[in-house]
């Protein structure tokens, strides 16, 4: 007899794990009751199911999918007519358990005001004068030691509270410019934060009739986030433009799509991503990549920013290859005191 094979996906919504067997249970009844009458003669068939919870330990589609069918390849092995349930290996538990207490400190953080903004300086590549401020936000620990952003905003960004964290670093920013008005200071916003459209209207409502302040804030957009939805992003870009504030794109050249991305996206500068710029003076491949970025986005007409610019001789290099600002440890770590106080109370005692 001819066999047929068929695969399905379904997606049961606001089902609780507890009900998951149940709910496979009444699939494979519902399949194997009895024969499909079809004009070819009967048709009997079987059904494995592969069962697998989200969110939970597994969090990416991708990663969905592959365990489904991990659990579905095991139910077939299994004698088929039976499901066959995902269950985590012991790592995924353990990596599931840290971002759950990474997620409780960042709550904890929010509620307590221990999140803060280090501010790294990013300098006129000529002149070496700081144009502006990056912000990086920082957590205060309850040992009071500063966790750097990389070692919880990527967990945050997967457990869906980066909007919480981004609108915190817009508020600290504003401020600062609001009491200190020499200054420029260039915010990080997660592209999933910018394709939401009530952080746009905490920006509005924040920069409303204060266009002194919009004219010094500078949002960075990470590419590869941002390109998710270019149509929208493009417009979100002009939304923010249209408010006063500049717009630069993150981590240029990490992605696989900066091509389209810069050419949508009407920003007004790039920043090359720092892999491309560590060890540009002794890299001929680095150089190579950063001619070609710079090229491209002069030909968009963008400003350029290399990040991570961590010796004289790299920074010497990006000079001549006509880089217009440069950012790194070179020129100054991320510090959380405001590092323009020191430079305003030094003129002050200047003046007398
Ligand atoms: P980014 O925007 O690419 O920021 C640059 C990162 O490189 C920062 O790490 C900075 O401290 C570090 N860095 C700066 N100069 C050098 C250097 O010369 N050498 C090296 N090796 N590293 C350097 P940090 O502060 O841990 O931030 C990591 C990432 O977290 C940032 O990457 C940014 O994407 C994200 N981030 C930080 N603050 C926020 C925020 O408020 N909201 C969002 N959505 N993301 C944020
Ligand atoms: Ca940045
Ligand atoms: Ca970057």
């Amino acid at each position: 007899t001819p066999v047929m094979r068929g695969r399905f996906g379904i997606v049961l919504g606001h089902c609780p794990e507890s009900a998951l067997a149940a709910t496979a249970e009444k699939i494979l009844k519902a399949a194997g009751q009895e024969a499909i009458e079809t004009p070819k003669g009967a048709v009997h068939v079987t059904v494995s199911v592969g069962v697998v919870s989200f969110p939970g330990v597994v969090r990416t589609a991708h990663d969905v999918m592959n365990r489904a069918e991990d659990a579905l390849a095991e139910a077939k092995g299994a004698g088929r007519n039976c499901f066959v349930a995902h269950t985590p290996t012991p790592s995924q538990r353990t990596n599931h358990a840290l971002s759950m207490d990474v997620v409780k400190q960042v709550q904890a953080a929010l509620r307590n005001d221990s999140l803060l903004l280090a501010y790294q300086p990013v300098v006129e590549a000529r002149s070496r004068a700081v144009d502006h401020y990056e912000c990086l936000m920082r957590m205060q620990a309850p040992d009071g030691s500063l966790i750097p952003a990389a070692h919880f905003i990527p967990v945050v960004e997967q457990m869906g509270l980066i909007k919480m964290i981004d609108r915190r670093a817009l508020e600290l920013a504003v401020e600062e410019l609001d009491v200190n008005e020499g200054i420029h200071l260039a915010v990080n916003i997660s592209g999933l934060t910018a394709g939401d459209r009530s952080w746009l209207q905490h920006l509005v409502a924040l920069l409303r009739n204060r266009p002194e302040i919009a004219a010094r804030l500078i949002l960075e957009i990470t590419e590869t986030a941002a390109l998710h939805e270019i149509e929208e992003s493009a417009k979100l870009v002009a939304r923010m433009r249209d408010l006063g504030c500049r717009v630069a794109l993150d981590d240029f050249g990490a992605g696989h799509t900066s091509l389209r991305y810069i050419k949508f996206l009407n920003a007004d500068s790039v920043k090359i991503d720092g892999y491309y710029v560590r060890n540009v003076s002794t890299s001929l491949d680095n150089q190579l990549f950063v001619r070609t970025l710079l090229g491209m986005a002069r030909s968009f007409g963008l400003a350029t920013v290399a990040e991570c610019v961590e010796t004289a001789e790299d920074a010497d290099v990006l000079v001549r290859q006509g880089l217009d600002f440069l950012q790194g440890y070179y020129f100054g770590r991320p510090v959380t005191e405001r590092p323009w106080r020191g430079a305003a109370e030094v003129a002050l005692v200047a003046k007398g």
